[in-house]
């Protein structure tokens, strides 16, 4: 009679309590009552009392019903991969979130009519490259390059350089991809060089394309050739150019880095790159070139299947037009605000005692792109056994261990995470 645990509150009754009301509303009922039960579970053990219930359930829910979770990226490495590569900006947000509902992305409002869909992302990519007479997007630059396959080298040849066939990570092949469309890959030159005169050599009539792919995730030093754009626009055949990292003008940080205006001023008749690498916005494929074979592209039967949804049309028109992406600002991020932000949490750490120096370290533009480039940077070094419990805090910290150290690194930290950092490794240590 007296033991409390036998007098656990109904579910429905705690469901109906306010604060896990107004959870269900945004998280849906399942999840909710998910935790409901749990923390009966944990009042009927006697891990927790059965007047804190409804508090423990709470504390035990999940942001939102994604079971995606924000993530501070302190590793260092700007655009990470399995960290979903670019953040995007406060503005891309804002844009995703007024297109998730209905939204006038295929109409015109003005006229009642159906209008091209995706209008003022493609114009806003035309003002960013104006060199390019037509532009499309697709899901990611993956699919750009199997498009181009599938347009315009179906059952024939894609002659491109044997030093240039990538894989891009996790197993994908750019030679695998083309190939998989029945396009027939004829490589040309050797691993190390590969001249105009090797590509000459192989155009006929049977040529759909030259591909060019920038090797963006490796370096090939010492005894190399490789032909140009300028040297391969004059064989008569379309040269197509995947850059990769998205850059769409030079950037004079990342002097070796390919760039759409660039490519497209040297001839190339197609351009393909990614929009969540160096561009910074959401993943998506971007072409540019000529108004014809974009046009080709356009109208293939598989397009259908590529096309991005208005979350990514919004998120990035909104990157192309609104304030400087994360992913450039922490490219572009000056060493001595880096070092003064390091030198800052470090001291609060310490006055709370937290064992944590500010450090100077190397930060990697990363996401297969700009294999040379080091970017100086400051971070936060505490000890390796420190990383795990970071990892999985809230929010969590991932940074890089580098011999016996954990480092955080602030380049790849806005500034304006800098608190919840803060707490984050307080609360950890
Ligand atoms: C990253 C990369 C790709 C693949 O791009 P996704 O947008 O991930 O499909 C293709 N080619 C090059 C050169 C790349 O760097």
């Amino acid at each position: 009679m007296g033991d409390p645990r036998r007098h656990i509150p109904r579910t429905d009754l705690l469901l109906a309590e306010p604060p896990l009301a107004d959870a269900a509303r945004v998280l849906g009922q399942a999840l909710v009552k998910a935790a409901v039960v749990a923390a009966q579970n944990r009042a009927r053990a006697g891990e927790i009392g059965v007047d804190a219930i409804v508090e423990h359930a709470i504390a035990t829910l999940p942001p939102t019903a994604s079971t995606l979770r924000p993530v501070l990226n302190a590793t260092g490495v700007v655009v990470h991969t399995n960290l979903g590569r670019a953040p995007l900006s406060a503005s891309a947000l804002d844009a995703v979130r007024a297109a998730g509902g209905n939204t006038d992305v295929e109409f015109d409002l003005a006229t009642g009519q159906r209008a091209r869909r995706g209008r003022g992302t493609l114009a806003a990519l035309a003002d960013v490259v104006p060199d390019a007479e037509a532009v499309h997007v697709v899901n990611n630059n993956a699919a750009a390059l199997l498009l181009c396959a599938l347009a315009l080298a179906d059952g024939r040849e894609i002659v491109l350089s044997r030093g240039e066939l990538v894989e891009i990570g996790d197993g994908f092949r750019i030679p695998e991809l083309l190939a998989a469309t029945g396009a027939r890959l004829r490589e040309v030159g050797t691993t190390n060089r590969t001249t105009a005169a090797d590509y000459a050599a192989a155009v006929g009539p049977d040529t759909g394309f030259v591909l060019k792919v920038h090797p963006s995730n490796f370096l090939v030093t010492g005894f190399t050739a490789a032909a140009g754009i300028a040297e391969l626009a004059t064989l008569g055949v379309p040269v197509v150019a995947d850059i990769g990292s998205g850059l769409l003008r030079p950037d004079p940080l990342l002097p070796d880095e390919p760039d759409a205006t660039t490519a497209l001023r040297a001839g190339a008749a197609l351009v393909t790159a990614s929009a969540d690498k160096l561009l910074g916005g959401p993943q998506a494929g971007l072409l540019f070139g000529r108004r014809d074979l974009v046009e080709l592209l356009r109208r293939h039967p598989t397009a259908r299947a590529l096309r991005v949804d208005k979350l990514t049309l919004a998120a990035l028109e909104a990157t192309l037009r609104g304030p400087v992406p994360p992913v450039r600002r922490a490219i572009h991020a000056d060493l001595a605000a880096l070092r003064t932000r390091a030198t800052r949490l470090a001291e609060e750490l310490g006055r709370r005692g937290v064992e944590v120096t500010a450090v100077d370290s190397v930060a990697v533009v990363g996401g297969g792109g700009a294999p040379g480039v080091e970017l100086p940077s400051a971070a936060l070094c505490l000890p390796a056994r420190h990383a795990e419990r970071l990892r999985t805090a809230d929010p969590p910290v991932v940074g890089r261990v580098e011999r016996g150290r954990c480092l955080l690194d602030l380049r790849t930290v806005p500034p304006e995470d800098d608190g919840r950092l803060l707490e984050a490794v307080a609360r950890c240590t």
